[in-house]
């Protein structure tokens, strides 16, 4: 199978022996306890599973029930240079240009995320999606601060209505990770906020006054940094509104704070459905045990999970890539929805990739996994326009009559239209179908090769 990698290899990396995390105090979100402190541990210690490997290597002595504490992982994300090098080997000079680039775009990462991270890897995909690069300064008068318009769609304030029949309520600007890609960037230099209750009141009233609104997506930052309880504040006033059908929730906490995902939250979530939750899984080494019972926890609540990934350089940017993630997904019951081509972001430059690439993924996909393993690969176009699906190109020729279409092994076969047109005359005259077709192969120069006499008319071409 062919790969369309266009990931390089570009340094080694100091491995560094001790380390510890300290309390940290930007945390917004709601009844967070304050910081504690951990420390490192032999690395010689560590058990066979890769997950658990790079956590026994820093967070051995932290309990198991402090680790699954999602508010105990939120207080200590990792946010500042010192605290990262104290776990990531980083040369002097990779340092100083962290430094600089949190200075534009800051830093978050949660232990747990972290530990996904193949510490001897300078290419790991997870490290890649978390770790800010001196590329995102360096290119970064590339793309624009908010390449989908959403400020000219913001209705009022954290309220955006692009399209007739849905709405985004954006909560908070506050995210467990800070995702090198993120389409909403230029957020996170304004610090840490939340919506406030005056400011969700507005929102829901305009939802309340517009009747073609069927479906509000509550999304962020991430919404799920909120409490369970503001949260279902926000989402029980929502399901009071008669003309409001679906809630949408769009979160990545199952991948980088799977932890979140409890049982409170979900019980919660029975009570307003129809609510469906898009997640953003981006490697199939984001599928953890813990992903897995975050996902399954949400199916059995009766929330469809759905996960619309990023196409990014070097992180998951193959057919292979691709395949795996997709068919990791299925497995834990989530479906591929979306394969969003890289919004033109500043600061985000170095990791898009060609349109070409996407397309040529998803032919790559086509026929080598079952359909439901295929997301759609969309653009968001610039200024609002909206996202366009884009696909390989399998109609070869087209007539009224007939269709040439090419199939994912390349082979091309006509197919016939029920033109209503051409059955009257095929009634009348009794002949088979018309040579349309023939004449548009007759330059192709591609041999033909028919399947019997029962359907002589479907020719066969392999290309
Ligand atoms: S979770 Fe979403 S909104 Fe938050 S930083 Fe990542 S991509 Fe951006």
């Amino acid at each position: 199978m062919k790969t369309l990698s266009v990931a390089t290899k570009n340094q080694t990396t100091p491995r560094r022996e001790k380390s510890s995390i300290g309390s940290h105090n930007g945390n917004e979100a709601d009844d967070e306890p304050p910081g504690e402190s951990v420390t490192f541990c032999n690395p010689e210690e560590e058990p066979p599973s890769k997950t658990v490997t790079t956590r026994y290597r820093f967070f051995k002595h932290i309990p198991d029930s402090t680790w699954n504490d999602w508010k105990w992982q939120f207080r200590n994300r990792i946010t500042t240079i010192d605290e990262l090098t104290k776990f990531i080997p980083l040369f002097p000079e990779e340092r100083d240009q962290i430094r600089l680039v949190t200075k534009k775009y800051p830093l978050s990462i949660t232990p747990y995320y972290l530990s996904l991270i193949s510490l001897d890897d300078p290419d790991d995909p997870i490290r890649k999606q978390a770790i800010p690069s001196i590329q995102e300064i360096a290119m970064g008068s590339m793309g624009m601060e908010d390449p989908l318009d959403e400020k000219g769609d913001s209705v009022v304030p954290g309220l955006v209505h692009r399209y007739p029949d849905r709405v985004l309520m954006v909560v908070t600007n506050i995210c467990p990770v800070l995702c090198r890609h993120c389409t909403r960037k230029k957020e996170w230099r304004n610090g840490g906020w939340v919506r406030t209750p005056s400011e969700v009141e507005a929102a829901l009233d305009y939802i309340r006054q517009h009747k073609a609104i069927r479906d509000v997506i509550i999304s962020g930052g991430d919404p799920l940094t909120l409490s369970t309880q503001r949260l279902e504040n926000i989402m029980s006033k929502i399901r009071r509104i008669q003309h409001v059908e679906i809630i949408r929730i769009g979160t990545r906490f199952p991948v980088v704070l799977p932890q979140r995902i409890d049982n409170e939250f979900c019980a919660m979530l029975t009570k307003y459905g129809p609510i469906w939750l898009n997640t953003h899984f981006n490697h199939y080494h984001e599928i953890t045990p813990e992903a897995a019972e975050a996902c399954d926890r949400l199916v059995r609540s009766g929330v469809p999970v759905n996960n619309q990934s990023v196409l990014l350089r070097g992180v998951n940017d193959t057919i292979e890539t691709q395949i795996k993630l997709c068919q990791s997904l299925l497995r834990m019951k989530v479906r591929p929805y979306y394969l969003f081509q890289c919004d033109e972001v500043q600061g985000t430059e170095h990791l898009r990739t060609p349109v070409e690439v996407g397309i040529k993924i998803i032919e790559g996909m086509r026929g080598h996994t079952s359909g439901l393993a295929i997301p759609t690969f969309v653009v968001d176009l610039p200024q609002g326009g909206g996202k366009v699906p884009l696909q390989p190109n399998y109609v070869l020729a087209q007539t009224e009559e007939e269709l040439l279409l090419k199939n994912y092994e390349g082979r091309v076969f006509r197919y016939r239209n029920p033109n209503p047109q051409t059955r009257r005359e095929e009634a009348e005259v009794a002949t088979p179908v018309s040579g349309v077709v023939d004449s548009l192969l007759a330059g192709a120069d591609l041999p033909l090769e028919t399947k019997g006499e029962v359907d002589a008319n479907r020719v066969v071409v392999r290309s």
